[in-house]
């Protein structure tokens, strides 16, 4: 009894200290390991810290370098040659522009940058296109890798959408800030057989991309408010219209969430014709009437968009 006593009392001492032991161990694992992370990330923080007045101005130059590398392709369109990958081709010219950034900064820095367009795309906005950049520098001893992305706006770039659909040749013009479409949307029509094409014989639409201000777009009901619209030229969001991208590419729809403008006709005949909002002239093609049969200049709409635009009756403006 008594030596078995004795061995229960060792069996507890040595038990405790095979306890504290191990407890003591885990503990000097957890305080090195932690030890070492704060390090690393001390060392992270630094590099970053180092680099981000240089990561912030690249950012920054890539709004409006992106917003560039689309204008190049809008002018593009507007010289006569089509582009088939929208993306491929913005991606290219942003890859050209960054390559000159990369060198401004090495003098300006000191640092060697390298940079790699990684993709182009519609944001959730259709007046902003998302841009990701991949970009290494290395400086000294220290190096970083980073995705850069930014939003740029396509406000104020213009309309590739009636070019790239119906070609130079089809006789479309640009001029005072307006698309002319003279004889080239009557003819598109005539070869679709769609109906009346003469009503859109020198057709106008707006030139320059410019968010419409009277959202919710009902209150283009309200007096003066189409007249305004029309007269500034403004365009608006619309889950048929085509994104920026895609009208650079000719179609007048996609899967993104695009923006409509509509199409002036200056008529007066009263026939049913093409509902003039773009999506459905390019690609929908469904029939409206004039809101006012009397006026040359009235729209051609439909219900559905006479709706969202708040103009039921036979609104003149
Ligand atoms: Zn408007
Ligand atoms: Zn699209």
């Amino acid at each position: 009894m008594k030596a078995k006593k004795l061995d229960s009392k060792g069996n507890i001492i040595v038990g405790t200290t095979a306890i504290l032991i191990v407890a003591l161990l885990l503990i000097s694992i957890f305080v090195i390991t932690t030890m070492t992370l704060i390090k690393d990330s001390n060392i992270d923080s630094e590099a970053n810290d180092n680099f981000k007045y240089i990561i912030d101005d690249y950012s920054d130059n890539l709004e409006v370098l992106g917003r560039d590398a689309i204008a190049e392709a809008t002018q593009k369109v507007y010289n006569g040659l089509p582009i088939r990958d929208s993306e491929d081709q913005i991606s290219k010219n942003l890859d050209k522009l960054l390559d000159d950034e990369n060198n401004e900064f090495k003098q300006k820095y000191d640092i060697d940058l390298s940079s790699e367009v990684m993709s182009v795309e519609p944001s959730d906005s259709p007046w902003k296109v998302l841009f990701k950049v991949k970009l290494n520098g290395k400086k000294d001893n220290n190096e970083f890798n980073q995705i850069i992305e930014r939003n740029a706006s396509i406000e104020g770039l213009r309309d590739p959408l009636p070019i790239a659909k119906l070609t130079i040749a089809s006789g479309v013009m640009a001029y005072d800030d307006k698309i002319h479409y003279k004889t080239a949307l009557s003819a598109y029509m005539l070869v679709h057989n769609f109906d009346s094409p003469e009503s859109y014989i020198e057709a106008t639409a707006p030139m320059t991309m410019k968010k419409c201000p009277y959202d919710p777009y009902v209150h283009h009901g309200d007096p003066g408010v189409l007249r305004d619209c029309l007269d500034t030229g403004y365009f608006h969001e619309s889950a048929d219209g085509s994104c920026y991208l895609c009208r650079l590419e000719g179609k007048g729809k996609c899967p993104h969430y695009g923006m409509e403008v509509f199409i002036q006709t200056h008529t007066p005949l009263g026939n049913e014709s093409l509902s003039c909002s773009d999506h459905v002239v390019f690609a929908d093609h469904y029939n409206g009437e004039k809101i006012d049969p009397n006026d040359w200049d009235s729209l051609i709409l439909d219900s559905s968009h006479r709706k969202k635009y708040g103009l039921v009756g036979n609104e003149s403006y």
